[in-house]
């Protein structure tokens, strides 16, 4: 296997510690449709009854061209932009030109995505690699199609997946690829050929777990293997990086450092944040900077 197994965080990351408090967020969250073709397990995306509560659109480039203006008011530049947030980006028509706008703008060090891949076709890879992408995130909902149709409850070809990954990895130019599956639904055979099938494709690749953090769902429900009540205990405490250990009473320190733009504007301290409920403003009437610094809070 050529690609390295690793999560894809920075292997450069500093102690968070010793550059609080922080004049520009380190990392941003720009959702370019909270609208997803699939409808995975372990997702919101799946459970109709939230879906209905949930702003489902594709972020509009007015929107996203006062985002990027308002970047130019931090006195530094965001290390990293993860263009995806709650649905799939590429479902966006606009999303190669909004990678490239970030890229122009220089107000941005590094672009990343996550895509379910359905959506990869040869023409739109060297749409997104000219575009100036820096990292793509392939996740992978299944070895067959079978698997795909459970897990994702969307008719998929395997192959198809494949196929696009592979041409991807072969034009790739400098953009870093990622490749992950979440490895509670799969048994460790299953795991071992997942690494097998696209270890050579990919310069990272890692073995995820389910994570509790969204609000109003319990993942550990949707797990297909039968949990004791135990195992369901460590299930909601564990994060999806199971080296990282968080403690109940530990305080999150995601809001420390990041922002969460929604497809509709809505700005939220948090990428767990799917439905709004924290709002810190609307990008079309509050300024980052001034959020950033401490500005209004809307509870919804
Ligand atoms: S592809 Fe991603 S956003 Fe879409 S349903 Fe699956 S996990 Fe949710």
């Amino acid at each position: 296997m050529k690609a390295e197994f690793r999560a894809p965080t920075s292997k450069d990351r500093k102690p968070l510690i010793e550059l609080l408090p922080l004049k520009t967020p380190l990392t941003m969250y720009i959702d370019p449709s909270s609208i997803c073709n699939f409808a995975c397990k372990f997702c919101f995306q799946a459970n109709k009854k939230i879906k209905r509560q949930m702003q489902l659109q594709l972020m509009t480039m007015d929107i996203f061209n006062m985002i990027v203006e308002q970047l130019g008011d931090f006195e530094d530049s965001i290390k990293m932009v993860h263009l995806h947030g709650f649905g799939e980006p590429l479902l966006n028509k606009n999303f190669y030109k909004m990678v490239k706008i970030l890229r122009d703008s220089k107000l941005v060090d590094r672009i990343a995505t996550t895509t379910n891949v359905s959506l990869l076709t040869k023409e739109n890879t060297h749409k997104i690699i000219e575009s100036g992408l820096n990292q793509v995130h392939f996740s992978i909902y299944g070895l067959s199609d079978d698997n795909y149709l459970t897990f994702s409850g969307k008719k998929t070809s395997f192959k198809h997946i494949l196929d696009n990954i592979k041409y991807f990895y072969a034009n790739k130019k400098n953009c870093h690829i990622h490749i992950k599956i979440n490895g509670d639904y799969y048994s460790n055979a299953d795991k071992e050929r997942f690494l097998d099938i696209f270890g050579d494709y990919c310069d990272s690749i890692f073995i995820d777990g389910v994570a509790n953090i969204w609000p109003l769902m319990d993942v550990a429900e949707t797990l297909s293997i039968n949990l004791s009540k135990e195992q369901k205990e460590t299930t909601k405490l564990q994060h999806q990086y199971k080296h990282i250990k968080p403690q109940k009473d530990n305080l999150c320190p995601n809001i420390f450092y990041q922002l969460m733009i929604h497809s509709n504007g809505d700005i939220s301290p948090c990428c767990a944040d799917y439905l709004g409920k924290i709002k810190l403003g609307n990008i079309k009437t509050h300024n980052l900077k001034n959020i950033w610094g401490g500005g209004n809070r809307v509870w919804s």
